[in-house]
């Protein structure tokens, strides 16, 4: 704390230049009831917030007087109201950051038109009902946010629209009392295969052939906040099965056991792989197929599956995180010693969905095999080969959710994903620490099991080395 800061605290309102802005939030600091009619407020955003009303859209010129009230009562800064009083905050300093706050939310608005305002308005009306609330026990002062309120979040969200390179390059941290956003150099693409790519984040695949349609798509939970470094996440276990929603409630639905489904699959492929020459790449249906019988396997509800059903889940059963901080040595700071720093809880999910399924068993065949299927293989006796298999070939397309992308070339999407979103950063296993690839967990259906317990860390320790003589 210097000397001028408490100087400056004394005797606040003689230096400064009284302006209705500034009048208004000294009082507010006093916790003083404030009344302003709309002729003052509209003067405040003409000759103090140098807002041009007069060329503005009619109805957005009228709300905005009410918006610059809520933005005064809802500033995020009346948080620090302790360090304030307590001499720690500037005063001068505090009320800029409020006029820089109003000013840039306003413009926001000014940018975007009334439509932004409607939004707005909407989520201060959720945020009022949150506050209400009895839930939450703290008090408010006025229309001041309580610093002294227990809260995990702010109570305000930072909404950033960027490509998506950048949700893999992000990083905030704190200088001075400034939160700062980077974004840090873009990490080199590994190459990746179909197993990994059906498993990457924000795809999706669709499998469609007259008889079995599904689809599987990586959907997973990613909750983002900017936070302590020095405090530890803390993170709710999850379900292990999310939602079960039927797809069509128009449609009825039949249910599968696993072992018929494998059946299929086993001739289905059997049939494919029989052909020669065929342009379709049976390798990767294979893997496409397997991996969602997996998905059946592992959802485990009794080793069957409805059509007309999807499930998600938390593919692996982890949970993962990721920390990311600026480095210290990048930027000065005066702060206290609470780092700030950015972290992801990422819940690996996928939803399954058995669109249809219409294979109809043989039971003219001794072993497990399927009517149409049959009716194929009859058809590849003849030499037309090409045109028999046809109507079994699979129609398979792939989707990238965050880009609302539909592709039917797997190598387009990789395409997509090594040049629009990068490779993806490692994560770390929230019970264990270890830092493991996206690349590694995806080609194992992000599967992970904790090696390092901390029994085996204390048998490391007390080792002791052995000297050859
Ligand atoms: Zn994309
Ligand atoms: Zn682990």
């Amino acid at each position: 704390m210097s000397s001028a800061n408490v100087k400056d605290q004394n005797q606040p309102r003689k230096e400064m230049k009284s302006t209705g802005l500034k009048k208004c939030f000294t009082a507010l600091v006093d916790r003083k009831q404030v009344n302003l009619d709309i002729d003052v407020l509209n003067l405040m955003l003409k000759k103090e917030l140098l807002i041009n009303l007069d060329v503005l859209d009619k109805n957005l010129a009228e709300v905005l007087p009410v918006m610059l009230v809520m933005y005064m009562k809802t500033w995020p800064g009346w948080q620090r109201s302790k360090e304030y009083f307590s001499g720690k905050l500037n005063f001068k300093d505090w009320y800029e950051k409020f006029r820089q706050y109003i000013v840039v939310r306003l413009n926001y608005l000014i940018k975007n038109g009334y439509a932004s305002v409607i939004e707005e308005m909407k989520r201060e009306k959720k945020r009022d009902v949150d506050r209400l609330n009895p839930i939450k026990t703290y008090t408010e002062h006025g229309s001041q946010t309580d610093a002294l309120a227990p809260k995990s979040f702010a109570p305000f969200s930072i909404c950033i629209n960027c490509p998506p390179s950048v949700v893999n390059s992000v990083v905030f941290g704190d200088s001075e009392d400034d939160i700062i956003l980077r974004h840090h150099p873009e990490l080199l693409w590994t190459n990746i295969d179909t197993m990994q790519l059906i498993h990457w984040p924000f795809i999706e695949v669709e499998f469609f052939t007259p008889e079995l349609s599904f689809k599987r798509r990586n959907c997973f939970e990613y909750t983002r906040y900017i936070n302590f470094t020095n405090i530890p996440l803390t993170y709710d276990k999850c379900e292990y099965i999310d939602q079960i929603e039927i797809i069509d409630p128009s449609n009825g639905r039949n249910c599968y056991t696993l072992n018929m489904l494998r059946c299929y699959v086993k001739e289905y492929m059997s049939i494919l792989k029989s052909v020669k020459d065929i342009d379709v790449d049976v390798l990767k249906v294979g893997i496409i197929l397997n991996q969602f019988l997996a998905d059946i396997e592992e959802i485990n509800m009794n080793n069957t599956m409805a059509t007309n059903t999807s499930v998600v889940f938390n593919i692996g059963r982890s949970v993962f995180l990721r920390n990311k901080k600026i480095s210290r040595a990048s930027y000065t700071t005066k702060g206290p010693n609470n780092p700030v720093g950015y972290s992801e809880i990422i819940v690996p999910k996928v939803e399954t969905s058995l669109i249809f399924f219409k294979g109809v068993q043989d039971l003219n065949t001794p072993e497990v095999s399927f009517s149409y299927l049959n009716i194929i293989k009859n058809c590849l006796k003849s030499n037309d080969v090409k045109s028999a298999i046809n109507p079994i070939k699979p129609l398979i397309i792939y989707k990238c959710s965050f880009c609302q992308l539909n592709l039917k070339e797997e190598a387009a999407i990789i395409k997509h994903l090594q040049e629009v979103h990068k490779m993806d950063p490692n994560v770390i296993c929230i019970k264990c620490k270890k830092s493991l690839s996206v690349c590694l967990l995806s080609s194992v259906r992000w599967k992970h099991i904790c090696t390092t317990n901390p029994i085996s860390l204390q048998q490391h320790s007390k080792q002791v080395p052995i000297t050859l003589k």
